[in-house]
């Protein structure tokens, strides 16, 4: 490609609202414009790049087996009767109505739409497993589309789902995809960290999110080296707590705490660490009020909370019900006397004469303990700190955030049951399919790539997936010398499936290698002043040193490091 035949519009400056590194560097080189909050246009720059990420999500589904197919973009709301979903649908989905007044959306999610493809079609055992994806554009309204591509609300992504007779299929389904996975970030050169999530709550069923490392991601991620053990912070199970102390469970004491609101006011008044106490948090969960304990100096979970309880939605409880909880002002809630269901964590249940609220404004009650003072059900409900260790080893665990890129998830029946998605066994019997669903998100992969490969003068694109292997660039294109040096190597490389752009406009050298490497082109080939003796300069993006040599060096040089990458 003549880079003067391009169309490559490069940006100066960019918008203010591009705040991360790679919504920027996507902007000024080119590869994306913003056509509204949260929607871009990919231009040819960024195409050819996505282009190629998805050619390696392509071969890595056909190394499993799995068969890409195309699903509409438009779906009829009676896809989603079955299930339940259509009535649940938030703001967040797109919905429309055609001229008969009859509805659909904007594809969100395909569940349904593949079990309703194959149920009809696949009846005997012996078609299965079966593992379908398509590369499709996906639709969510996000209500803060935020860092590019990164959080749209048009977004591109691979998702495909197994078929299984039964749930030892389903687990061999699983791990092929988790191996698939891994070796598509491991090809992107990513750094990522494959958490345990639990996002589908069904019996049997397993989650795992694969998590790019990033400053900029927005979950924070625990792991563990030694074993590997990682999570998300929602998930991250705690170590279990250390024996219950040995000291005698001594008299409760009413304390005059006045005006003393917090842990650590009240720490300061009674001279103690913030383990001895225990805070009780009053949570509306959908339109029940339930009270939460967790150690003083402990922060609470409110996804483990949540799962516990098994409800909808969960909420800190207004002042008003925290007065109808405990006939007092908020900041002296207690487990002593209350009237609705209390859930301690572990540590809470260890501990011996705590201190806690007295459910009266301005006091609190000292060495209270469980199961002599008051009953509560005791689960893992608090947030893992600094200064635990690893839930599984024992060992240090680190923190770090991530930006969430992919996920694999076992369904089991949870849609093919509603949907009757069914087969007949080897006796005969109907029963339903298995199911796992994976997503990959093709965007985040694309700016996850520019987060971790970029410098100051811009994007360093890996070999792979860069969207031209090789830039050539004649220092003057008025020297007929220099250019036909510069056509040949260009022709050549062309001939040999290399990528190439030949940068024949006449603007000064210093301006054509900005631009060279604000789009990240990993060889740049500079033919200047000595391309009377045949030689030219070889400048790889990623920092090393340019190196003159002759031609046909150079050629062979490209031509290898082409193809190892590809
Ligand atoms: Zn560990």
């Amino acid at each position: 490609m003549y880079f003067s035949k391009m169309f490559l519009p490069t940006m100066r400056e960019v918008p203010a609202e591009a705040e991360i590194i790679s919504h920027k560097l996507m902007l000024r080189a080119g590869l994306i414009r913003k056509q509204a909050s949260g929607i871009y246009s990919y231009l040819p720059l960024g195409l050819r790049v996505l282009k190629k990420i998805e050619n390696i999500l392509k071969e890595e589904m056909e190394r499993i087996g799995a068969q890409e197919l195309l699903m509409p973009t438009l779906i009829p709301a009676e896809s989603f009767f079955e299930s339940g979903r259509w009535e649940a649908f938030g703001p967040e989905i797109f919905k429309l109505k055609d001229r008969s007044d009859r509805d659909f959306c904007l594809g969100p999610v395909y569940e349904e739409i593949f079990a309703e493809t194959i149920k009809n079609s696949v009846r005997s055992y012996r078609n299965l497993p079966l593992i379908l994806y398509q590369i499709q554009t996906k639709y969510r309204d996000d209500v803060r589309p935020r860092f590019g591509v990164l959080r749209s609300r048009e977004f591109i992504m691979k998702d495909a789902y197994s078929f299984d007779r039964n749930q030892e299929g389903l687990d061999i389904s699983y791990k092929q995809m988790d191996k698939a996975y891994r070796r598509i970030f491991d090809r992107l050169g990513l750094d990522y960290k494959v958490v345990e999530a639990n996002f589908c709550t069904m019996e049997g069923s397993e989650a795992h999110k694969f998590m790019v490392i990033s400053e900029i991601g927005e979950d924070e991620i625990v792991y563990c080296d030694a074993c590997g053990y990682a999570a998300s912070m929602e998930n991250a199970r705690c170590p279990k707590p250390e024996e219950s102390e040995k000291a005698e469970e001594m008299a409760v004491e009413k304390i005059y705490t006045p005006d003393i609101h917090t842990i650590s006011e009240l720490s300061g008044f009674l001279g103690c660490e913030p383990s001895k106490m225990a805070k009780t948090l009053i949570f509306k969960a959908d339109n029940e009020l339930v009270a939460a304990m967790v150690r003083g100096d402990r922060e609470l979970n409110e996804a483990k909370l949540k799962n516990v309880l098994g409800c909808r939605k969960l909420e800190i409880a207004d002042a008003e019900s925290v007065r109808i909880a405990t006939n007092a002002e908020v900041g002296f809630a207690g487990p002593i006397g209350l009237k609705i269901k209390i859930i301690a964590d572990h540590e809470v249940a260890q501990g011996k004469n705590l201190i806690v609220g007295a459910n009266e404004t301005d006091y609190h009650l000292i060495n209270v303990n469980i199961g002599r003072d008051f009953d509560a059900e005791i689960h893992d409900i608090r947030k893992i700190a600094e200064d635990d260790v690893c839930p599984c080893c024992d060992k240090t665990i680190a923190f770090a955030r991530g930006i969430e890129a992919g996920y694999i998830c076992k369904l089991g029946a949870k849609y093919s049951e509603p949907l009757k998605c069914n087969y007949i066994d080897e006796s005969g019997s109907e029963r339903p399919m298995l199911m796992g669903g994976y997503g990959i998100d093709i965007n985040r992969l694309m700016a996850a790539i520019i987060e971790k490969n970029n410098d100051e003068k811009g994007i360093i694109w890996p070999m792979e997936i860069a969207p031209y292997h090789v830039i050539i660039v004649p220092v003057n294109v008025l020297d007929e010398t220099v250019m036909k040096i510069a056509r040949n190597m260009y022709e050549k490389l062309i001939e040999a499936n290399v990528e190439v752009i030949l940068d024949d406009r006449n603007e000064r050298a210093g301006v054509k290698f900005n631009d060279a490497d604000l789009i990240g082109i990993p060889i740049r080939i500079n033919i200047g002043r000595k391309a009377a003796e045949r030689l030219v300069e070889l400048k790889p993006r990623n920092g090393s040193e340019a190196v003159t040599m002759p031609v046909d060096e150079a050629l062979e040089k490209i031509l290898s490091q082409v193809k190892e990458n590809n």
